[in-house]
């Protein structure tokens, strides 16, 4: 059996903050996603994958809590926790530029890989506390915003005891990710004291790597990641996406392209009996520890139709990263 793990990094916009958009506001647009009067979130979100029997994954980040205060994040828990899904640890350290008290002496960073072991150990202890002070259930896993992790970062989580780690994404490795990991590897290892669940893809070309990312991959290019999964008998295939990511660039209208994608995957998840959805608290604890098994990725030339679209909405996604912290 495959576990289909279906991450959603859930988070609210500092550029939103930024341009001067409240707190309510910022929550409405960037979690539950409204946009001409209708939920595109998480809300719809989970409407999507209890339909289809999956979990979704919150990668919930708290640290608006230190501008904001944390009574903002309890909804957000609640929400997830009552239906049955999984809240775990996201962090973007931006939030630290305005922050009435900094835990870190005032030292601040984009990524929490910017900054020493001991302050991560600081900043993802606080993450965590905030967290499990408004009723999410105990954090066992974690994905830094912007892939923005390095090797401290899995030692401050062994620190402090987080089990999982997925913020290697390979499309982001040798830049915004830090962590020394092989772009090849595919399944579960331990890493510095943590388990390693990469960000699952695709080769697009021989040596390539396109991330199974929702807004980043064709409905048919994630069907084939899925399917190849699923054959060669990978213990997880972990999807990526983001509380706002139904939504058009400008958080004004849904995306029906990517609402579609979405769509697509849970229902092929659906119909696929060797997959089953999960999220970290579902997966045996010694899943990467076991002996390394040669997984693949689908190889490329059987998608190329589909590339060039695939494309488009990538180079949008990368585009939009560098204008709107995500
Ligand atoms: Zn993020």
């Amino acid at each position: 059996m495959t576990a289909l793990l279906i991450t959603v990094d859930t988070e609210l916009s500092s550029s939103l903050h930024q341009r001067g958009v409240d707190l309510e506001d910022n929550v409405r647009r960037s979690i539950w996603a409204e946009a001409q009067g209708q939920p595109f979130g998480i809300g719809w979100q989970m409407d999507l994958l209890d339909r289809h029997g999956l979990k979704g994954v919150f990668f919930l980040d708290p640290m608006p809590a230190l501008v904001h205060g944390p009574a903002f994040l309890k909804p957000i828990v609640g929400a997830i926790v009552a239906r049955g899904h999984e809240v775990q640890m996201h962090i973007h350290t931006e939030w630290l530029a305005w922050a009435k008290h900094s835990p870190v002496g005032g030292r601040q960073g984009r990524n929490i890989g910017d900054f020493t072991l001991d302050d991560q150990i600081i900043l993802l202890g606080l993450a965590r506390q905030l967290l499990e002070d408004v009723g999410a259930p105990a954090i066992t896993a974690f994905r830094a915003g912007n892939f923005g992790a390095n090797d401290d970062t899995l030692r401050a989580l062994a620190a402090i005891g987080i089990v999982w780690d997925s913020s290697v994404n390979p499309a982001y490795l040798g830049r915004e990710c830090g962590i020394s990991a092989d772009p090849a590897q595919v399944g579960a290892t331990r890493k510095l004291g943590v388990a390693e669940l990469p960000v699952s893809g695709i080769a697009d070309r021989p040596g390539g790597f396109r991330p199974a990312q929702i807004c980043a991959m064709s409905a048919a290019e994630m069907r084939a990641g899925l399917r190849h999964a699923a054959r060669e008998g990978h213990d997880a295939f972990t999807v990526v996406t983001h509380s706002f990511e139904m939504l058009s660039r400008d958080r004004q209208r849904p995306n029906g392209t990517v609402i579609a994608r979405f769509e697509a995957l849970c229902r092929e998840a659906d119909r696929l009996p060797a997959v089953h959805g999960a999220g970290f608290n579902d997966l045996p604890v010694d899943l990467a520890d076991r002996p390394t098994r040669l997984f693949s990725r689908v190889a490329p030339n059987r998608l190329r139709t589909g590339l060039r679209v695939a494309g488009q909405a990538w180079a949008t996604w990368r585009y939009e990263h560098r204008l709107v912290p995500a």
